[in-house]
């Protein structure tokens, strides 16, 4: 089996469509490796993992397996990137206090300027090219810059939730608006690469 074959089966046996983003990243990977390891990193997840593994988790994979030595170890240079953690994508929280089209706290999405974020389609705006800074400068450790704003964004939905039930806060009705379905896919890739759902 070709790598795109190996990668498409690994997908299919946990029952995922991958989007062509996110499918690239994984096969960038494969790629790196080679037919020979790939096999073996494609039967390993087969046979041992319960849930699909993030990018993260695929690397720890290939760590642990010893697929790759030191010298490659400049492979997975990219997946260190701050900003998007090596997904190629950062989120951007909107308001819905400021943002008429959505009714809670949601993420927007724009590609990075690492390598990751280089392969994002061009349809994707750039992080930086529109924006000058960082939406929050702070830091926290242990945190990539993608998982404080989800963890940002969490806090302002409960926070938001409170006040709707204080009533302080006016309820809109359900528009329909920014939260498409592509929208909503990069965001559950998001959510599961940053963490959230694990
Ligand atoms: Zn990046």
């Amino acid at each position: 089996m070709s790598n795109e074959e190996l990668l498409t089966t690994m997908f299919a046996v946990h029952g995922k469509r991958p989007m062509d983003a996110q499918f690239n990243e994984y096969l960038k990977i494969f790629d790196q490796l080679g037919n020979d390891k790939s096999k073996k990193l494609f039967k390993h997840v087969r046979d041992n993992e319960d849930k699909f593994p993030t990018i993260k988790q695929i690397w720890g994979i290939i760590k642990s397996m010893s697929l790759i030595q030191n010298k490659q170890a400049q492979l997975e240079s990219y997946e260190d990137c701050y900003y998007c953690g090596g997904v190629g994508y950062i989120p951007y929280l909107l308001s819905p206090k400021r943002d008429e089209r959505i009714i809670n706290y949601t993420t927007e999405v724009y590609a990075c300027k690492c390598s990751a974020g280089r392969d994002v389609p061009n349809s994707i705006r750039r992080y930086f090219d529109t924006f000058q800074d960082l939406q929050f400068t702070e830091t926290l450790e242990g945190f990539n810059y993608a998982q404080l704003v989800t963890k940002k964004q969490r806090e302002y939905c409960n926070k938001l939730n409170k006040e709707k039930e204080d009533g302080r806060v006016k309820q809109r009705g359900d528009k329909r608006g920014i939260n498409t379905l592509a929208e909503n896919n990069l965001r559950e890739t998001l959510e599961k690469i940053t963490g959230r759902n694990s």
